[in-house]
This record gives C-alpha cells, sequence and structure tokens, in this order.
C-alpha cells in the first residue's frame, strides 16, 4: 500500500525519525524501509512534517506493521478484563459497551475462543454466576495456575482466578503425609497443589459437577491416587473421618460460621484450619476467631497464626484468611 514517507540518506535516518516522532507525526502501522542508501519513514500527515523535511516526502509501498494489537489499542481506552484459560471476561453494566468491548478483545492478539459477560452475582449454596455469551458460544475451558491444569465451566461451577496467590500460599505450607480436608473444593484448585505437594486430601464439595471436574483434574495434573472426591454436603461425611484431619482448608467465605462445628469434628490432635471469612474492615478477623474458639470448646487450644486480607471485596468489607492451629488437650 501505498503511504507518504520522509525519504533521507540513510546516516541521517535516526535523527530525522526522533525528530518525526517528536512532532508526533509517526506512521506506526507502516514499517520503515531502506533502498539504495536512503531511508523511508512513514508518517501519518505530510503537511504536519517538519517544514524543513517536507521537500523530501513521497508517496511509496510500505508494508504493514505486524505488531500486537491490545483490546485498549482498538478501542481508545483501557477496559476491565479477567483471564480465564482461554475464556475472556467483561464487567460491565452497559450490554452495548460490553459488545464494543468483545468485538475489540476478539479483534485483538489475545489468545481468546469466548468473551462473557457477568450476567448475575456469585449465587445460591454452589456460588455459581450467570453468564452473557458475547463472543464465541463454549463456557468450558481450561485455567492454568502455578503448573498446574484446571478444566472447569463457568456456568456450572465456581472458579475465581483472583485467588490463585492465596491459594498458592496456602498450599506452600502443605508438608509431605499431611492428611488434608478441602471441604469446600470446587474443581479441585487448593486440592490438586495440596496433593502435588505430598498431601492425601478428602475434597468434598455439594456441587456434583464441581467433583466430575474435581476427579478430572486430579488425573490431569497426576495426584488421582492422592485425593478423594467425596459429592455431598461436607456436615453429612461419615464419622469415619472424625479425628482425622492435620489441615482444613474452609473456602466459603459467607458462610464458614455454619460449618465450624463440623471442622472441629474432623481436626485431628494438631490441626491447621484455614478459615475465609469477609467481613467489615473494623472487625475482619474478630467473628471468625470466636466461632472458631466456640466451636472448640474445651476440647482444643486455640491459636490464630496468621491473619491474612486475601483482597477487598467491597467498600469497607475485605475477604480474610485465618490459619488457626487446634491442639487438643489432654
Ligand atoms: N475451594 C474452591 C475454589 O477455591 O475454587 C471452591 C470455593 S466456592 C467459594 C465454595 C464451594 O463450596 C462451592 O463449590 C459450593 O458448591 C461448595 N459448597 C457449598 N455448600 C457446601 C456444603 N454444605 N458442603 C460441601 N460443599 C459445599
Amino acid at each position: 500500500m501505498s503511504v507518504p514517507c520522509v525519504a533521507v540518506d540513510r546516516e541521517r535516518g535516526e535523527s530525522v525519525r526522533s525528530r518525526l516522532a517528536e512532532a508526533d507525526v509517526l506512521d506506526g502501522d507502516h514499517q520503515i524501509s531502506v533502498e539504495d542508501g536512503t531511508i523511508y519513514i512513514p508518517v501519518t500527515d505530510p503537511a504536519a512534517v517538519p517544514a524543513d523535511l517536507r521537500a523530501s516526502v513521497v508517496e511509496r509501498d510500505a508494508a504493514e506493521r505486524d505488531r500486537p494489537r491490545t483490546p485498549a489499542e482498538i478501542l481508545g481506552f483501557e477496559p476491565s478484563l479477567e483471564r480465564l484459560g482461554d475464556i475472556v471476561i467483561v464487567d460491565e453494566d452497559d450490554d452495548e459497551r460490553a459488545r464494543e468491548i468483545a468485538d475489540a478483545v476478539m479483534a485483538s492478539d489475545i489468545p481468546c475462543e469466548t468473551v462473557l459477560n457477568r450476567a448475575s452475582p456469585i449465587e445460591g449454596e454452589l456460588r455459581v454466576r450467570q453468564w452473557d455469551v458475547l463472543a464465541g458460544n463454549g463456557t468450558e475451558t481450561v485455567h492454568r495456575e502455578y503448573g498446574h491444569e484446571f478444566l472447569l465451566d463457568v456456568a456450572e461451577v465456581y472458579f475465581s482466578p483472583r485467588l490463585a496467590t492465596e491459594r498458592h500460599r496456602v498450599a506452600e505450607q502443605v508438608t509431605d503425609g499431611e492428611y488434608v480436608v478441602d471441604m469446600f473444593a470446587g474443581v479441585g484448585p487448593y486440592a490438586v497443589p495440596m496433593a502435588a505437594h505430598g498431601a492425601d486430601v478428602l475434597a468434598c464439595d455439594l456441587n456434583e459437577r464441581a467433583v466430575e471436574y474435581l476427579r478430572e483434574n486430579a488425573e490431569r495434573n497426576g495426584v488421582a491416587d492422592r485425593i478423594t472426591a467425596v459429592a455431598g454436603d461436607v456436615r453429612e461425611l461419615g464419622n469415619e473421618y472424625d479425628d482425622t484431619a492435620d489441615r482444613i482448608v474452609m473456602n466459603l467465605p459467607h458462610s464458614a460460621n455454619e460449618f465450624v462445628d463440623t471442622a472441629v469434628r474432623l481436626a485431628g490432635d494438631d490441626c491447621v484450619v484455614h478459615y475465609y471469612d469477609i467481613q467489615h474492615e473494623d472487625d475482619p478477623f474478630g467473628p471468625g476467631t470466636r466461632a472458631l474458639r466456640e466451636a472448640a470448646g474445651d476440647d482444643y487450644d486455640v491459636t490464630v497464626e496468621t491473619e491474612h486480607v486475601v483482597r477487598s471485596y467491597a467498600p469497607h468489607e475485605h475477604n480474610v484468611c485465618l490459619d488457626v492451629r487446634l491442639t487438643r488437650r489432654k
């Protein structure tokens, strides 16, 4: 394609290119070329070229520049996007703007098969959200996190890529041979890395589809022999699991307090509980600590080892984690 270029001796190329950049007239969509000692620098507007160079403007074929195109470059603003495998999630209340963003994502260099917009809050006991499919058609994907891969369908199960760092923090604490109970396991983003660290994991979830994905993910990551997956209400686990756990993960932040009695029933003599909660910033750790102390009663000493803010959840509300050690009293 023929575009206006400033043609100068090759030796002057860099100084002229700098002057054109300063004048904000460089055409970044086309490639600079060199022929017979002359350099051809594409420009966007010949009239905006500095006066002493204007006589050097010629029309010339220039190849299009092969450069990454981001949604922000296409849109002219930075959209709020989240990646989950090959799905891109936008977060827009305005349907028209959501579609505009989806078109830009599909036209960009982001590897993406599907664009979704949130169509509801995370709802119900199974903590699943509804979605608008803006581009593509599948809601199943493979997401990679800290070297493990998770197959999941966002329309059928809970999964948040924002918790990757937190899950890693907890999984890193696991030592070889531990017995872990993941009370609300989802598709396995705690259970799988913990098993990979050498734990035997009992992973429970009420959502049967999540448990199917969990079993598949245990296979995919080579830890199926270390994970026992159970579909159902964790409160109904048989008493063969009582007094067994060295570590318990309680990732059901809005209602974990309803499950502290079950956690204490499952705890062995020395057990670390990772208790997730969502609380007001004025007292983010108090309610969880009190709930665990009350459930432990006289049976355990309760030591809060870590009080950790995972992320801001809403104005003045935090998603927090308490790492609490339960030590059975003799
Ligand atoms: N730990 C997973 C993760 O990080 O992706 C899932 C966390 S999600 C916030 C909570 C999970 O608890 C959901 O998958 C939901 O189905 C499950 N759940 C809710 N009530 C439950 C119960 N009574 N017993 C077992 N699982 C339950």
